[in-house]
């Protein structure tokens, strides 16, 4: 993460995301560690530290993500740039199977894949939310709306 983020800036991003993992939804309240500032286009690749260009992400996904842009498909072999939560709408590349986060896109199956949505670790830990009435949050319910 570049230095040159403000607290408002952080605070913004936060805030635009309702406190929720952009990319598995999983609430910051719920994680030990809470979210952290991503730039979707990280700074190593030439990413500006600017609203545009950034997204909040749990520990997890922002550390699978790394400074990676995408990956190659597993069904084309092509390269498949990931999930931008700054310009994709998260249901038309994912979609919910109880716990599990299924892609429906090239862009779904290489984000999902490379993040890690689905390690057995993190769907038991999305199955206790669900259990407990934390995920899906009215928040992320509503980004499924979108
Ligand atoms: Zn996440």
């Amino acid at each position: 993460m570049s230095s040159d983020l403000s607290e408002a800036l952080r605070r913004l991003v936060a805030e635009r995301a309702d406190h929720l993992c952009e990319y598995c939804l999983v609430s910051e309240a719920d994680l030990y560690h809470g979210c952290e500032v991503d730039h979707v286009v990280s700074v190593k690749r030439g990413g500006a530290t600017v609203r545009g260009n950034l997204a909040y992400a749990c520990f997890h996904c922002n550390r699978h993500k790394g400074t990676d842009l995408g990956s190659l498909s597993l069904r084309t072999g092509k390269l498949v740039r990931f999930f931008n939560p700054r310009s994709d709408c998260w249901p038309q590349h994912f979609c919910l199977n109880e716990a599990c986060i299924d892609p429906v896109t090239e862009i779904g199956e290489v984000t999902s894949r490379m993040l890690e949505f689905n390690h057995p670790e993190r769907l038991a830990f999305r199955r206790l939310l669900m259990e407990a009435g934390r995920y899906l949050t009215v928040e992320a319910l509503a980004r499924l709306k979108e």
